[in-house]
């Protein structure tokens, strides 16, 4: 036999349940033969990949009283991978016929899933039509997914040098002494063909051992605490060993600092961090050891999160009208579970978040408070932590594996913290019992995963889990979705209303510049016009601050040849390419294609390149010579990427280290900032021309909350809106802040276009990067989709960006009435998607569903 070598096959026990490291070894031989014919038991696994359906596999004996739902097994995967998977389900009759592989390993002791969130991910599963793989992928810190790596291992082997080539010596050379390596790493040292040869070579002449490894590389952060042992908590042994240590200062000099910081003598002994212990009495780990060795002390390992506490209770006082919110929420929630709060801008919606969350501490449970996105929330963070007073879990998906792991264990363990603060994401946190959920800003599209599959909404996610724990849920805006109203219109949620800011101070002041007149003026400075220079001038003045809004990053949109008409466009994507001045470059938003900027036209030479519309880089630069006295700061995707980039820009603009803040959306976005007088529009066309049955929906909002960050503390605000239409109608409800009138001609139209609340949608995009195949492809689905359903397909059709990264779209919408059996439709789609699947020309058309598409 050619390969007549042994693969070892290393499965280390690992991870925080660890007890100890148990090495298995298996053979080639026996990983191929684990279609386990005699074995009578059998499990469903959730392995974390995207794919529709769940695996089978049998249970040794031996293996058969460690398998709980919720713990993670190793198992075979493909010919020769192994994959972390979740146990789902016990005792299933296997498919008759299947090849059923074994389980190789139990990796917990305890379940790291709950039943709770089992039945969670079903229902997600089932309501966002995917897969639980792919809700597991999103679920769970990806420190707790493994998958398996080959390692290269030396072995001891007399082997005449002269028999080696070059490359099998460089390949010894790069082996770890202790461990093994793993192949990728080898991979630098030669092209991968070649080095799967000589790594055959070696093999054969025994000099290097081949073994497939799930390592847990993540562990949680852990403490380790110092404990006097109990014997020596009589006082006369403890006096005995005083004095016998008097020979030994040093270790004197430890217990007795561990009395003082334990409060030993206080009677209420503290525990003492390790390393606290050693730089307080400056002592070392040699010193304590010897201490370890005479049984004076032994050491405990705890679970390490960051409680990130708190500071002190400012003694916030409602005012009369927060005070009878709150207590109309309370109220409101004996008849509905889900109460939805409408408060203006600056109406002390955290001051009344705070205080429900502190009327419901009685209780047992948890309480997890939504935030749209963690890094622009720091502020309410921090001041929400302050009011309660107590310990916060804070969750979101900018934190290191290593972080997420431990507060993911720190939920599971007997002392859960009560109050999660958390993105998105934290719906996927393994609560104990949800007594509160509150959604902040609840309008926010944040909310909806639309980047990858599952599309879920944590909005609604965490309207089930409440439901699920006998919860109740608060969602709270400023402007709510026309959904949300119209249903607490309807009954089904409870509302309230809070609608004047703290302090009786007015709503900001607003009005409207016009944009097309400036221009035929020749009046524009740059992109703004007079009105909006003197303002800002005045404001500056004034020493207050101002906060400019332009809905786009980067320095120009189009870049254009004034000769040919040349504009740069993404190879990737039908976009055009946006200037980034400060990187010399033309990027595309996409997909992050970049073209260094060129000096001449590619099509035809010219050097007549010009720059059109304006980002928020060209803003940025523009008040620099317009307002050289004033300080600028920038707050868009490209300032913020670094971690802590925001929240540094957040506290430097509030503590006025700027006069004047530009930004994309992230500066609309919930910000508390006391000394800005003023806001600036810099385009609102844009904001309501775009294809969408919610752009108006969306332009109100935006244009509230940029104008809500605007005289929030002390004296009213003003906000200048610059725009080429000054009599759309989003302008006028806008600057009556009339919320309510929005909402009327918004419903209206929705009633008579059944768009949701009327109906609901699911979306279906196809994609490949053969345009044919997908337009092919679509059609196909769309016929059969609409057999079933008829006149509520719409399309198919290409997507207003029909291109990206280099995959050709297509997509349609089907309407369902509120009425219909969703498990009947979803059937339905899965079925025609079954027939699309199962066509040979189509297998390889990438597809996605989206329900309820925002
Ligand atoms: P919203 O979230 O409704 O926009 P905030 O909760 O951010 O409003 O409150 C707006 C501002 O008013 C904040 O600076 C807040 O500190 C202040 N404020 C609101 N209510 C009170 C109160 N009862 N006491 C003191 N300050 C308050
Ligand atoms: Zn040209
Ligand atoms: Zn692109």
């Amino acid at each position: 036999m050619k390969h007549a070598y042994n693969i070892k096959s290393k499965l280390e026990r690992i991870g925080y349940t660890s007890l100890g490291v148990l090495n298995m070894f298996m053979s080639v031989a026996c990983l191929k033969a684990t279609f386990a014919f005699m074995t009578p038991h059998f499990i469903q696994v959730i392995v974390p990949l995207a794919l529709r359906g769940v695996f089978t596999y049998a249970v040794s004996e031996e293996l058969l009283e460690e398998i709980i739902p919720g713990k993670r097994v190793v198992v075979p995967f493909g010919p020769k991978r192994l994959i972390s998977a979740i146990v789902y389900k016990l005792e299933v009759q296997p498919v008759k016929g299947a090849k059923i592989r074994n389980v190789s390993y139990v990796l917990d002791n305890e379940p790291i899933i709950t039943d709770d969130q089992f039945r969670f991910w079903e229902w997600l599963a089932n309501y966002y039509m995917c897969g639980l793989g792919s809700i597991m992928i999103a679920a769970m810190p990806d420190a707790m997914r493994l998958s398996s790596q080959t390692l290269v291992v030396l072995s001891e082997s007399n082997v005449d040098v002269e028999l080696l080539t070059s490359l099998d010596k460089s390949i010894l050379a790069n082996l770890s002494t202790k461990g093994g390596t793993p192949v990728v790493n080898l991979e630098k040292i030669g092209n991968k063909a070649s080095i799967q040869r000589s790594l055959d070579h070696l093999l054969r002449l025994g000099l290097v051992e081949v073994e497939e490894s799930v390592v847990e590389q993540i562990k949680p952060k852990t403490q380790t605490f110092v404990v006097l042992e109990d014997t020596l908590k009589d006082e006369v042994k403890l006096s005995e060993l005083l004095d016998m240590l008097v020979k030994a200062p040093k270790q004197l000099e430890v217990v007795m600092r561990y009395l003082e910081i334990s409060g030993f003598f206080r009677a209420n002994l503290q525990p003492v961090e390790r390393n606290k212990l050693l730089n307080l009495s400056n002592s070392n780990a040699s010193i304590l050891n010897a201490l370890l060795k005479k049984e004076v002390f032994y050491l405990h390992e705890e679970l390490a999160y960051d409680p990130s506490l708190t500071g002190m209770d400012e003694g916030y006082q409602l005012s009369g009208k927060q005070k009878e919110c709150a207590d109309s929420i309370l109220k409101a929630w004996n008849t509905n579970s889900t109460v939805l709060l409408h408060g203006v801008t600056g109406s002390g919606k955290t001051l009344v978040y705070a205080d429900i969350m502190k009327r419901v501490r009685s209780t047992t449970g948890q309480v997890l408070f939504l935030v749209p996105e963690i890094a622009l929330t720091t502020q309410l963070v921090e001041r929400l932590k302050r009011m309660l007073n107590e310990e916060v879990l804070v969750y979101h998906s900018r934190f290191s594996n290593k972080e997420r792991l431990t507060m993911w264990m720190q939920l599971r363990s007997s002392t859960p913290p009560r109050i999660i603060i958390g993105a998105r994401s934290s719906v996927f946190l393994p609560f104990q019992k949800l007594d509160l959920v509150i959604v902040d800003e609840e309008h926010e599209v944040s909310y909806k995963q639309a980047e990858s599959a599952p599309f879920y909404n944590a909005k609604d996610s965490a309207i089930w889990l409440a439901h699920h724990f006998g919860a109740k849920v608060l969602l709270g805006s400023a402007t709510p979705t026309v959904q949300s109203y119209y249903l607490a219109k309807q009954g089904k949620f409870g509302l309230v209303e809070l609608n004047e800011r703290f302090g009786q101070l007015k709503m900001p002041k607003i009005e409207l510049s016009d944009l097309r007149k400036a221009l035929a003026d020749k009046k524009m400075k740059g992109d703004f016009t007079p009105e909006t220079m003197a303002q800002i001038q005045q404001t500056l003045n004034n020493k207050k601050q101002v906060i400019v809004f332009q809905n786009r990053r980067g320095y120009a949109p189009y870049q254009i040849c004034q000769s040919c008409g040349w504009s740069a466009e993404c190879n990737n994507c039908d976009v055009n390419l946006t200037y980034h001045k400060f990187f010399e470059k033309l990027l595309c938003h996409y997909c992050g294609y970049s073209l260094k900027q060129p000096k001449h036209c590619p099509q035809c030479g010219s050097a007549k390149l010009v720059v059109k519309g304006y980002g928020t880089e060209k803003i940025e630069d523009d008040l620099e010579i317009l307002f050289p006295d004033a300080r600028i700061a920038r707050m868009d995707l490209d300032t913020t990427r670094k971690k802590m980039a925001l929240e540094n820009i957040i506290t430097a603009f509030q503590e006025g280290s700027h006069d004047i803040l530009v930004g994309t959306q992230m500066v609309t976005k919930g910000l508390d900032f006391e000394n800005v007088a003023m806001v600036v529009v810099m385009t609102a066309d844009a904001l309501w021309s775009r294809p969408d049955f919610r752009a108006f929906e969306r332009a109100f909002q935006l244009l509230t909350q940029v104008a809500g960050r605007a005289g929030r503390k002390t004296a009213q605000g003003k906000v200048l809106i610059q725009a080429y239409n000054l009599e759309h109608t989003v302008l006028d409800f806008v600057m009556r802040n009339d919320y309510k009138a929005m909402f009327e001609t918004q419903i209206m139209e929705r009633r008579e276009f059944d768009y949701p609340p009327f109906s609901r949608m699911i979306r279906v995009q196809l994609g490949h990067p053969d345009a044919k195949l997908t337009k092919e492809a679509s059609i196909f689905l769309g016929n059969k989709l609409r057999s079933f359903f008829g006149e509520r397909l719409l399309g198919p059709e290409e997507p207003p960006i029909a291109r990206i990264r280099n995959r050709y779209l297509r997509q349609m919408f089907i309407k369902l009435e509120i009425s219909l059996s969703s498990q009947k439709s979803r059937d339905a789609i899965w079925s025609c998607v079954d027939d699309l699947e199962g066509h040979i020309d189509f297998r390889k058309v990438r597809l996605h569903i989206d329900v309820d598409p925002i």
